[in-house]
């Protein structure tokens, strides 16, 4: 009888470890946009290394050698084509993504050049064609290109710079994690080591913040 009942209880434990380690081993969402678990309850943060080329093969950036990008998939914190390619793309995947520029830094817009007097600038001392810097004192002002300097006017392009080029990225997948509910929320991804935001700011009016300011 005694020993009956501990079977029983042993039998329980067993079967409470079961589900346990089953609900543990299922974080990874199945196909996205089924089941009943919400879509924005399914997202991933994916590690990966990436070497970024021009149409004509050469090397405009590269992560290789520094720390791998971190990311929350579908929020918009990487260009929406390298966004979509890689969702899915499991841990160890190398391959190459073609970005056409609408869905990388989007296409040239003209409007975006325009002439403004030197004095306007606020820049001191030697300007020169190439140039670059932030055209105001807003942290989020565009950066702007110099075109061009004809006597007392400068022709800026605020475009940015890769804005109308396709892009190639040799992407190597380091990671994929499910992402906290947290991160989900922020929209960014919090560093496991600091708890803290990688990246993406938090609204001053934010709350429920990462404390991480
Ligand atoms: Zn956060």
């Amino acid at each position: 009888m005694f020993e009956e009942k501990e079977k029983d209880k042993e039998e329980e434990r067993k079967r409470g470890r079961d589900d346990v380690t089953c609900t543990s081993l299922s974080p990874l969402p199945r196909a996205r946009g089924r089941g009943k678990t919400p879509r924005n309850m399914s997202k991933n943060v994916v590690t990966f290394h990436y070497t970024l080329l021009d149409p004509e093969g050469r090397m405009l950036d590269s992560s290789a050698g520094g720390r791998p990008i971190s990311y929350l998939e579908g929020v918009g914190q990487i260009i929406e084509g390298l966004d979509e390619a890689m969702a899915g793309l499991p841990a160890g995947t190398k391959t190459r993504i073609e970005v056409p520029a609408v869905k990388g830094y989007g296409e040239r817009d003209d409007a975006q050049v325009q002439k403004v007097l030197r004095e306007l600038l606020p820049i001191e001392g030697e300007l020169n064609v190439g140039d670059r810097f932030q055209a105001g004192t807003d942290p989020y002002a565009p950066i702007v290109t110099v075109m061009g300097i004809e006597g007392d006017e400068v022709l800026l392009d605020a475009n940015h710079p890769l804005a109308g080029v396709d892009l190639t990225f040799d992407v190597e997948v380091v990671e994929v994690r499910a992402a906290t509910a947290e991160e989900i929320e922020h929209g960014h991804v919090h560093q496991p080591e600091s708890g803290c935001c990688g990246g993406g700011g938090h609204g001053d009016g934010e709350s429920g913040g990462c404390g991480c300011k």
